[in-house]
Order: C-alpha cells, then structure tokens, then sequence
C-alpha cells in the first residue's frame, strides 16, 4: 500500500483523517476502526530484526588453530 504517504489522507473506511500524527479513530458505532488499526500496526517499529543481515557477521570458527610449535607437516607424511 503506497497511499499518498506525503499529503494528509482520509482513512478509506472511517473516512477520518488518518495521519500527522497517526492515531486510531473510531466508526460511528464505537468500534475502532481496523484500517486505521492496521495502518498504525504497519507504522509501528519491527519487533523482530530484519532478516537482511543474515550473513553479515562472521562465523566463528568451532575449530581450534594447531598450538604455536605444532608442525602441520608432519601430519600427512607417512611414519
Ligand atoms: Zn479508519
């Protein structure tokens, strides 16, 4: 939903202004209007963090690194 995210707009279903700042108006039987709720839902901060940083830190290496003085050479020629 890209809505004239600039201009003032008037809620599609309670026909109430519904921005600046956002807030959730009531229909005229007093229920709060599921539009406005919904728009203020998709205005709200994520509660979860963004997927695209999957990758971006650096995997740790589980495996430890041979000690100072262990020759690696030693290891593949045959006794
Ligand atoms: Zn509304």
């Amino acid at each position: 939903m890209h809505l004239a995210m600039s201009a003032p707009t008037l809620c599609i279903h309670c026909g109430l202004s519904a921005g600046e700042p956002p807030r959730l108006n009531r229909l005229e039987d007093g229920r709060p209007c599921p539009v406005c709720a919904e728009r203020l839902l998709a205005l709200l901060p994520p509660l979860l963090p963004a997927p695209a940083r999957v990758g971006e830190e650096a995997p740790e290496d589980d495996f430890e690194a041979p000690e100072p003085g262990y020759d690696a050479a030693d290891f593949d020629q045959p006794a």
